[in-house]
C-alpha cells in the first residue's frame, strides 16, 4: 500500500477524533478557548494530512500546487483577519459569509468533478449512480447555501430590504417552481448525465436559494443562518462523497448535525416552529395583524443617584444582559459595578437567556470576556423563582427577554416564548436609551409596571456614573 496513503489516512484519524472533541469541548464556557483552538489544530492537521497525499501523488503538477498554495494562504490570511476584525455583534453576518464561503466550494469541487471526470473508462453503473446523486446533492444544496447565505448577510447589514411581494402566497408558488424544475434537471442528469442539465440544476437551486431566505427577516434570520450553517455541512459531506474524502464527509456530517440541534434550540427559545419561521413571513408582518397595546402609560424614570441608593441597600441583585450591553461594550464597566456590590457583601448572579442577543452564547461570551466568575452566569430555568426573594433586578439593553406579554397576552407575537420573570422582584432598573422597542419590535409590558423605574442613557455611560455614585456612598474600593 502506498505510504503517503497509510499517513494520510492516520492523520484524518487524528483530525476527527481532535475535531469532535473539540466540539464536545464547546459546550462548556470554561472549555470553549480551548476546545476551539483544538478544532482549529484538526482542521490544520487535514490540510497537512491532503498535502502529504498531494506530495505523494505524481499526478499534481506545479501550476496546480501553485494554485492550492495560493488558495490556502489566502483563505487562511482572510480567515484570521476576519475573525480579529470583527465586533461581536456582527457575527451572525460573519457567520452567514462563513456558510456561503462552505456551500460555494462544495458546489464548485462537485462541478469541477461533474465537467471534468477523471475516470471514464472504468464504468461501473451503481459507482456511478452514486456519484452523479452525490454530485447532484452537492450542487443542489452546495447552492441554496450560497445564495441563501449571501442574500441573509446582505439583509443582516441591511444592504436588502424585505420586498412586499414576499411576504404574499406569490413566494410559495415561485420556489414550488423553482424546487420543481431542480427535481426536473436532477432527474435529466441521473438518466443523461448532459451537461446543461448540471447548469440547470445551479441556476434553480440558486434562484430557490434567494426564494426560500429573502422573504425572512427580523428576529428569524439568525434561525435561517444556523440551518443554512447546517445546509452547508451537507453540503460538505456530500462533497466528500464525491471526491472519496472520509475526513470532509465526518466533518460535514458535524457540521449537518450541529447545525440542525442549534436551530431547534434556537427556535425553542424563540417559541417559533421551524416551518413557521422558513415558510410565514417576517415577524414584523405578523406584528402588524396583532391587537396588543403599542402606547406607554405608566413609565417612571429616575436617576442613577436614585439606583445607586436601592442598590446600597439590596442584599440580592440579580443582572440581566441584553443585546444593547453588546452594543454599548458595558461588560468590562458591569464587571467593576458588580464588584464594588460583592464589596459591600450584596450577593450577585446573571440571569442568562437562551436568546439573550443576537447568537446563541452571545451573552456568555460577552461576560467571560469580562471575567465574570462562570458559577454566576445562571441560567433561565434555574434563576426564574430566584427572582421573588431578590431585591433588584438591573437589565441592562434586554427587551424582549424580559418582556411578560410573552406570558400574558395570547395576542402578542411573543407569547409563548420563555422569557425571564423579572417582575418577581422587588425592584427593577432598566438601563436602555430610550422607549425603542427591542428586536421582536413590540411594547414590554415590564416599563408600565409599578415596581420598575427607566433609567434612560447608554449602558456604558450609566454604569460609569453608577460606579462614581457607589464610591460616593462609600461602598467598594476609592
Ligand atoms: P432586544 O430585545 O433586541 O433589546 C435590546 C435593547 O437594547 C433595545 O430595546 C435597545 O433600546 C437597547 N439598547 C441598544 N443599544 C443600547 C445601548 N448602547 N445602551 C443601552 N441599551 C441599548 O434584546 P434582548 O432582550 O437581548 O433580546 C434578543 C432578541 O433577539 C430576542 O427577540 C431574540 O428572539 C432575538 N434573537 C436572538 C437570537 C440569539 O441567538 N441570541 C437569535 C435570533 C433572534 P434603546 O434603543 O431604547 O436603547
Amino acid at each position: 500500500m502506498d505510504i503517503s496513503l497509510i499517513i494520510q489516512f492516520v492523520i484524518d484519524l487524528l483530525a476527527v477524533l481532535l475535531l469532535a472533541l473539540g466540539i464536545k469541548g464547546l459546550s462548556k464556557v470554561r472549555s470553549a478557548r480551548t476546545a476551539n483552538r483544538l478544532a482549529a489544530f484538526a482542521m490544520l492537521l487535514s490540510v497537512i494530512g491532503l498535502f502529504t497525499f498531494y506530495l505523494g501523488s505524481s499526478g499534481i503538477s506545479i501550476g496546480a500546487w501553485f494554485w492550492i498554495i495560493i488558495g490556502t494562504v489566502l483563505g487562511s490570511s482572510l480567515g484570521a483577519i476576519l475573525a480579529r476584525k470583527v465586533p461581536m455583534t456582527s457575527m451572525p453576518e460573519t457567520v452567514a459569509l462563513f456558510n456561503g464561503c462552505g456551500g460555494m466550494s462544495s458546489l464548485l469541487v462537485a462541478l469541477g468533478v461533474a465537467l471534468f471526470p477523471t475516470n471514464t473508462e472504468n464504468f461501473d453503473f451503481f459507482q456511478s449512480l452514486i456519484e452523479i446523486i452525490s454530485i447532484s446533492v452537492s450542487i443542489f444544496v452546495g447552492a441554496i447555501t450560497f445564495s441563501g447565505s449571501i442574500i441573509a448577510m446582505a439583509k443582516l447589514q441591511g444592504w436588502l430590504a424585505t420586498p412586499s411581494w414576499t411576504q404574499s402566497k406569490i413566494r410559495h408558488i415561485v420556489n414550488i417552481v423553482f424546487a420543481i424544475i431542480s427535481l426536473i434537471a436532477f432527474l435529466d442528469l441521473i438518466q443523461y448525465s448532459s451537461v446543461s442539465s448540471i447548469w440547470l440544476l445551479v441556476i434553480s437551486s440558486t434562484f430557490l436559494g434567494i426564494g426560500v431566505t429573502l422573504p425572512i427577516g427580523g428576529a428569524d434570520m439568525p434561525v435561517v443562518i444556523s440551518l443554512l450553517n447546517s445546509y452547508s455541512g451537507i453540503a460538505a459531506a456530500s462533497a466528500g462523497f464525491v471526491v472519496g474524502s472520509q475526513l470532509l464527509i465526518v466533518a460535514g456530517a458535524m457540521v449537518g448535525a450541529a447545525g440542525l440541534i442549534l436551530t431547534q434550540v434556537m427556535c425553542k427559545g424563540m417559541n417559533r416552529s421551524l416551518i413557521s419561521v422558513l415558510f410565514g413571513g417576517t415577524l414584523s408582518a405578523q406584528i402588524k395583524n396583532s391587537s396588543s397595546e403599542t402606547e406607554y402609560t405608566n413609565i417612571t424614570s429616575c436617576s442613577v443617584e436614585e439606583c445607586a441608593l436601592t442598590l446600597e441597600a439590596a442584599n440580592k441583585v440579580i443582572i440581566v444582559p441584553g443585546y444593547g450591553l453588546a452594543v454599548a461594550q458595558a461588560q468590562h464597566t458591569l464587571r467593576e459595578v458588580t464588584k464594588i456590590l460583592e464589596q459591600n457583601n450584596i450577593e450577585v448572579n446573571y440571569a442568562i437567556h437562551p436568546v439573550a442577543g443576537r447568537m446563541p452564547g452571545h451573552m456568555n461570551v460577552l461576560l467571560a470576556e469580562a471575567d465574570v466568575p462562570y458559577e454566576q452566569l445562571k441560567e433561565m430555568d434555574t434563576i426564574n423563582p430566584d427572582f421573588p426573594a431578590t431585591d433588584v433586578v438591573l437589565v441592562l439593553g434586554a427587551n424582549d427577554v424580559v418582556n411578560p406579554q410573552a406570558k400574558n397576552d395570547q395576542n402578542s407575537p411573543l407569547y409563548g416564548m420563555p422569557v425571564l420573570d423579572v417582575q418577581e422582584a422587588r425592584t427593577v432598573f432598566v438601563i436602555k436609551r430610550g422607549m425603542s422597542a427591542g428586536y421582536s419590535g413590540i411594547k414590554n409590558d415590564l416599563f408600565d409596571l409599578p415596581n420598575t423605574s427607566m433609567v434612560f442613557g447608554d449602558a456604558k455611560k450609566v454604569l460609569s456614573d453608577l460606579i462614581s455614585e457607589l464610591r460616593d456612598l462609600g461602598i467598594g474600593v476609592k
